[in-house]
């Protein structure tokens, strides 16, 4: 069966994954793998949708169940991506993005080296800082743990496959980058063994 690609896509707060991501969603190629996290919802975010919102009991019950394809904690609370909804979408043959943070994303590519990892920047840290100020929704506190993690996300740089900066107003830019991306990558040759085989077959 024609299998979809596993695509991550990590970025630091403020660097605009949500709206990027958001873009590449509007076509059915793109399936979302909505995680599951004990943060509390943001205003506007719903159950279902953007996660799905659960207990630090029940999330700790999936990992023991085997249920999480991967998941870390990041700023104090738990965070992971649903593993049985993620292989029906591969199965269906439609890419599934992965919204996630490095660790997570190191661990997929671990466990799939097949999956295509990018990361999405902010044009520097200081339009980071200035975007999560402008921003407003979080605490001065948890601003700067952001900033302070951001660095070491940024360590782990050299294991993703591609980088894409997102500058000010240019998001569309961005997802025609990332879905060139992923058309490039389904044409590899490594990701299809039998090209030539079935090239005289048919
Ligand atoms: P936020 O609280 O801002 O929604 O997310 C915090 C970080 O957790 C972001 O970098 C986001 O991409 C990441 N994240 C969201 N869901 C998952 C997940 O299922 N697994 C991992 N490893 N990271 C996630």
């Amino acid at each position: 069966m024609k299998k979809g690609l596993l695509v991550v896509v990590s970025g630091p707060a403020g660097s605009g994954k949500g709206t990027v991501n958001g873009m590449l969603l509007e076509s059915e190629d793109y399936v979302y793998s909505v995680s599951a996290t004990t943060r509390a919802p943001r205003p506007g975010e719903v159950d279902g949708v953007n996660y799905h919102f659960i207990s630090k009991e029940e999330f700790l019950r999936r990992i023991d169940a085997g249920e999480m394809l991967e998941y870390t904690q990041y700023c104090g609370n738990y965070y992971g991506t649903p593993l049985k909804e993620a292989l029906e979408v591969l199965e269906s043959g439609r890419n599934l993005l992965l919204e996630i943070e490095v660790e997570g994303a190191l661990n997929v590519k671990k466990l799939y080296p097949e999956a295509v990892l990018i990361m999405l920047l902010p044009p520097s840290f200081a339009i980071q800082e200035e975007r999560l100020r402008g921003r407003a929704t979080e605490t001065e506190e948890k601003i700067l743990e952001r900033l302070e993690r951001t660095k070491e996300e940024l360590l782990t740089l050299p294991s993703y496959d591609y980088v894409v900066y997102n500058h000010d107003g240019a998001a569309d830019r961005c997802a025609d980058q990332i879905r060139a991306i992923v058309l490039a990558e389904k044409s590899a040759v490594s990701r299809h063994p039998a090209a030539a085989v079935q090239y005289f077959e048919n």
